[in-house]
């Protein structure tokens, strides 16, 4: 018998509807025996999330005033959730307990964390599963960050314990017992550490949509579902801007080699997107995806025998770092070495940026070109198929499109071109069309 985490997202389980539809995918297979809910997300879009209203109610408290109005509001989403679906969890003293540490103890961590425990504690008694608490659990040191190695062996040690269980997304404690959170949308980490420490043979990510797309329906009208990406290929992908799952929640299945299955809890019979460490097969297209964002900067450095000079892109980047700013690219030419970075970045630090490299490296020239946008075509099968990117610069030349910087990952598979910002929507479509689907259309037209 195999073993699937299940972790359902805010909207999954925003009303009593949402978790009767949880439930009747856990019980349908009987390999889901592990479940990691978030807290109670918005049921339209003028709703507000739990998690919101409990951070609400803690900047209230924290600065000595009233926190009645968004603490009433998380009372009653819980209280017509339980009232709905007949539980009894005790929710009074458990909202009162909740509110008297959420003005005491004046922690933004204890109090986001509520919604998910709350939440965590509704479902349970839905399915008739055990409930663990992952404070003591899943552990944090004194700055916030996982120690993955000590809650591999909490975690594993207690879920031996329990035949199906309910824990809570999102939060853990410290090892002296305060409580700490992952980053927002944190409740995908716990999902992948409760996979990894129970051997998971899937874990599977319920979410509203039915998996990735291979482009942004803001720009493509209706683009095509991702039937399987490698973990390699979304890591690229969602470091350019296409973001379901948080960045967090890769590393441990991965790790592990467990894939990751995004599901959709209002569409439940769509096979959503798998996410593997390895593929079977490249993708029909010769690519997976396009994503890519706009606002960046690049700072060409110009200097004649560049190419000779020991220890010139060292002293560049020396410069990046002393003022903090960290760089996405660095094409580079016989005399000119360019630094793309975000444009708000470098927006904070130009004139410092730009002494210190003058100081250091003694150009011949330097500009900056602001607005431009970058685009990642990202395809596992790349390295293997010649003209992918003979056809990827003639979409883009057929397109109008100038294309002002390339730069092809070493892992070969993916190539990544900038744009001005404003053929940045053009040049994704003419991708789209050219290596996905020809007759997709501009989502607003
Ligand atoms: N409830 C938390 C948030 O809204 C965590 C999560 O949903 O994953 O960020």
């Amino acid at each position: 018998m195999s073993v699937i985490v299940a972790k359902f997202g805010g909207s999954s389980l925003s009303d009593a509807e949402q978790f009767l539809k949880v439930r009747k995918i856990l019980l349908q297979n009987q390999d889901r025996k592990f479940v990691v809910p978030s807290a109670p997300g918005k049921r339209n879009s003028g709703d507000v999330k739990v998690t919101d209203l409990l951070y609400e109610c803690h900047r209230l408290a924290a600065a000595n005033k009233d926190i009645n109005a968004p603490f009433a509001k998380v009372t009653e989403r819980c209280q017509l959730i339980a009232a709905n679906l007949s539980l009894d969890v005790g929710l009074d003293e458990k909202l009162s307990e909740i509110k008297r540490r959420i003005i005491e103890e004046k922690s933004a961590a204890y109090a986001a964390s509520r919604g998910e425990y709350l939440c965590g504690l509704l479902l349970a008694k839905l399915l008739g599963w055990d409930f663990i608490d992952p404070a003591g659990l899943i552990l944090f040191d004194h700055n916030g960050i996982l120690d993955a190695e000590a809650t591999q062996i909490a975690c594993s040690h207690e879920l031996m314990k329990h035949e199906r269980a309910v824990i809570p997304g999102f939060y853990g404690s410290t090892f002296d017992g305060e409580i700490r959170t992952f980053s927002r949308g944190g409740s995908d980490v716990t999902g992948a550490v409760v996979a990894r420490a129970a051997d998971a043979d899937l874990y599977e990510n319920w979410t509203d949509v039915s998996g990735f797309l291979t482009a942004d329906p803001r720009i493509v009208k209706n683009p095509k579902r991702i039937e399987q990406i490698t973990y390699k290929e979304l890591r690229e992908l969602s470091y350019m801007g296409a973001s379901v799952l948080h960045e967090d929640a890769i590393f441990p299945v991965r790790k592990a080699g467990i894939p990751i299955n995004i599901r959709n809890t209002n569409e439940p019979g769509h096979p959503g997107t798998i996410i593997i460490p390895q593929a079977k097969g490249e993708p029909a297209a010769g690519i997976t995806g396009i994503a890519g964002h706009k606002g960046f900067a690049v700072v060409a450095i110009e200097k004649a025998m560049m190419n000779a000079e020991l220890g010139f892109g060292r002293r560049v980047l020396q410069a990046a770092e002393e003022c903090g700013v960290s760089f996405e690219h660095l094409p580079t030419g016989i005399d000119t070495m360019c630094v793309v970075m975000p444009q708000e970045a470098l927006r904070q630090v130009r004139e410092r940026f730009i002494q210190r490299i003058i100081e250091l490296t003694e150009p011949d020239s330097i500009e900056i070109h602001d607005e431009m946008a970058l685009i990642a075509t990202v395809g596992r099968g790349m390295v293997r198929q010649r003209g992918i990117a003979s056809r990827l610069f003639n979409a883009l030349f057929n397109a109008g499109v100038n294309i002002r910087m390339i730069d092809q990952g070493s892992s070969e598979m993916n190539i990544i071109i900038g744009v001005s910002n404003h053929e940045f929507e053009t040049a994704v479509l003419a991708i789209y069309n050219t290596f996905i689907d020809e007759s997709a259309t501009p989502a607003h037209e």
